[in-house]
């Protein structure tokens, strides 16, 4: 089991299963989105997200026409993002757990905006 939270705390949630494998995305707009150098995100079944609180507070931005980047409208922070191609599963933002094992990053996207200063993880 997963919990996690945004930073004021007014959004919670838990996810009923085990975070099976975790990616890393460098693309421009995940910088963009995230304000760092890279999104750490584990794609999960909607099914098993359990919104605890604050429904009231997430928003949700389209960057781009199919995919939906939900956050705290109160603090700001990352929570997940969904493509409305996709119904089903959401891409939770791992930053946002505070309880519960994570994997390490199985697979990088769009290392050509990955900053040099960051190693390889699979070399
Ligand atoms: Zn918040
Ligand atoms: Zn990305």
């Amino acid at each position: 089991m997963i919990k996690g939270q945004c930073l004021c705390g007014k959004v919670q949630y838990i996810y009923h299963g085990d975070l099976e494998k975790s990616i890393l995305c460098y693309c421009k707009h995940c910088q963009l989105a995230q304000g760092g150098f890279a999104a750490w995100n584990s794609p999960i079944p909607l099914e098993n997200f359990e919104l605890i609180s604050g429904e009231d507070v997430l928003k949700s931005y389209f960057h781009t026409e199919l995919k939906a980047r939900v956050f705290c409208g109160e603090c700001g922070s990352p929570l997940y993002s969904h493509r409305l191609d996709l119904p089903g599963v959401i891409r939770l933002r791992l930053g946002s757990v505070v309880e519960g094992k994570i994997p390490p990053p199985y697979e990088e996207f769009f290392q050509e905006y990955k900053p040099n200063f960051i190693e390889t993880i699979h070399s």
